[in-house]
């Protein structure tokens, strides 16, 4: 039995390492240089970056289970902290959230009652919000999006503005008035009603290659898989409704009885195009939008510092700030814009000093920054609404053998590291039945 992974992001390489322990030859085509897709480094002004900051949490119960294969201690990797937020308003007053450590949800309660900022009836309101959707089991109709169930369940304004808002936005990647709903209850209940743990951020001590991408490729090489970087899938062999391999660009055919789509939903898409019994799914994929997010990274030396691993800020363009000197990079922050369409138009340069603007307004002390480099991925996630969940594909497709991996996937999750680990999991175990 021969199985071919397409695509070396973080689903491909979960795929990868599951069947890597059955008794198959698993071979892994990616079309980059470079293997982990969108969570991969990049060389940036003679530095190495990620290619887009990115944020791990306990919840992340399927990636680290993954890194326990993979005989990786996540000590190494992360600095484990008890959920604990700031919120600067540079329109106003500072809102801060700290979870005591309690069992879940009682934390995540006690940490609101307390919450810096907030008005008594904003704590309210949240607690009610909270309350009613543990007793709806965090499920609603599917077609809601989260502004409208915000609106349903009375959420003030400035708390939307100030808590909702930036939880939706940063964990979908969509606006509230477009996002699902159904998907942003999930990420609720999975981070906050089940263990004190899951709500824990994983602050990174190193850079996103050393997360997954090295020790993946490391294990996947000792136990023998083979991986091409540089190969480029361009067709998909079909006979009689069942897969029997992929033709790369430099039209080398690889023979497989399993084939595993780990590209992303355009690439998924054009591979499935021409054969009469996947054109519907092709169709559907290739309707599927994307959402940009912007990471700027701002160095102003050695030894500035946040104060913090992570700050948001609300009213400006800036979301979110990481110091990355837990990472290596002292004197660095990297601030993720998300949901970042509307920032198109804008020059590298305009927003970098836009960027560097608000962040003197946050920290007056700060000094100028030495130099602001602008990472945009145009294509970062799915944008997360109802109607695009209509349009995510299960993991197997009308033809044997041919299966599906990718954070688009229906994972029930949004675009995230864990939806992909997930997917690539699922496909595997999918694969050996
Ligand atoms: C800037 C940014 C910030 C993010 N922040 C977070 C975060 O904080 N937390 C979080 O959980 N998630 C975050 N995400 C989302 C996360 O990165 C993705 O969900 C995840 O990396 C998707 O992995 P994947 O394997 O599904 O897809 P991809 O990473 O896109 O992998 C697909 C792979 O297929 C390869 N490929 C494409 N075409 C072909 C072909 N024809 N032949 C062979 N190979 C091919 C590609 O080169 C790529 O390596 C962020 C994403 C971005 C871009």
């Amino acid at each position: 039995m021969t199985v071919v992974v397409v695509g070396g992001g973080w689903a491909g390489l979960a795929a990868a390492i599951s069947l890597s322990h059955q008794p198959r030859a698993v071979t892994l085509l990616e079309s980059a240089p470079q293997l982990g897709g969108r969570a991969r480094v990049i060389k940036l002004g003679g530095r190495i970056l990620d290619n887009g900051q990115h944020l791990v949490i306990g919840a992340y119960h399927r990636y680290l289970y993954y890194l326990q294969i993979l005989g990786v201690d996540e000590r190494e990797i992360f600095d484990r902290q008890a959920l604990s937020f700031t919120l600067f308003d540079l329109e106003g007053m500072t809102r801060t959230l700290k979870a005591p450590h309690l069992p879940a949800p009682i934390h995540l309660l006690i940490a609101l009652v307390r919450g810096q900022g907030f008005t008594a009836q904003e704590k309210l309101a949240a607690l009610k919000f909270c309350a009613r959707l543990s007793w709806r089991r965090f499920v609603c109709d599917p077609h809601c999006s989260v502004a409208d169930i915000l609106n349903q369940y009375a959420q003030p304004p400035a708390l939307v503005r100030a808590l909702w808002e930036p939880l939706c936005i940063a964990t979908l990647n969509t606006p509230i008035a477009s996002a699902s709903a159904q998907v942003f209850l999930r990420v609720l209940r999975d981070t906050f009603t089940r263990r004190n743990k899951d709500s824990h951020l994983l602050v990174p001590r190193c850079t996103i290659g050393d997360w997954f991408v090295a020790p993946a490729t490391d294990y996947l090489l000792a136990q023998e898989v083979s991986i091409y970087p540089n190969t480029r899938v361009v067709a998909l062999k079909i006979e009689d409704d069942v897969v029997q391999g992929v033709t790369t660009s430099d039209n080398q055919f690889y023979p497989a009885q399993r084939v595993v789509l780990a590209t992303p939903p355009h690439v998924t898409a054009s591979l499935l195009r021409g054969h009469p019994m996947l054109d519907e799914l092709a169709s559907k994929l290739s309707m599927i939008p994307y959402e940009p997010i912007v990471t700027v990274y701002l160095s102003y030396g050695p030894g500035v510092t946040l104060g913090m691993p992570m700050l948001g800020v609300l009213g400006g363009t800036t979301q979110w700030v990481f110091d990355r000197a837990c990472s290596g990079d002292d004197g660095t922050f990297a601030v993720v814009i998300s949901a970042a369409s509307p920032l198109r138009d804008q020059t590298n340069l305009t927003l970098g000093a836009h960027v560097a603007k608000e962040l003197a307004q946050v920290f007056p002390h700060l000094p100028p920054a030495i130099s602001i480099q602008v990472v945009r991925e145009k294509r970062a996630t799915f944008l997360c609404t109802p109607e695009v969940q209509a349009l995510r594909p299960s993991t197997k497709t009308p033809i044997g053998g041919l299966l599906l991996a990718g954070d688009y996937v229906d994972t029930g999750y949004p675009a995230t590291l864990e939806g992909a680990v997930i997917s690539g999991y699922n496909a595997a175990q999918i694969s050996v039945q």
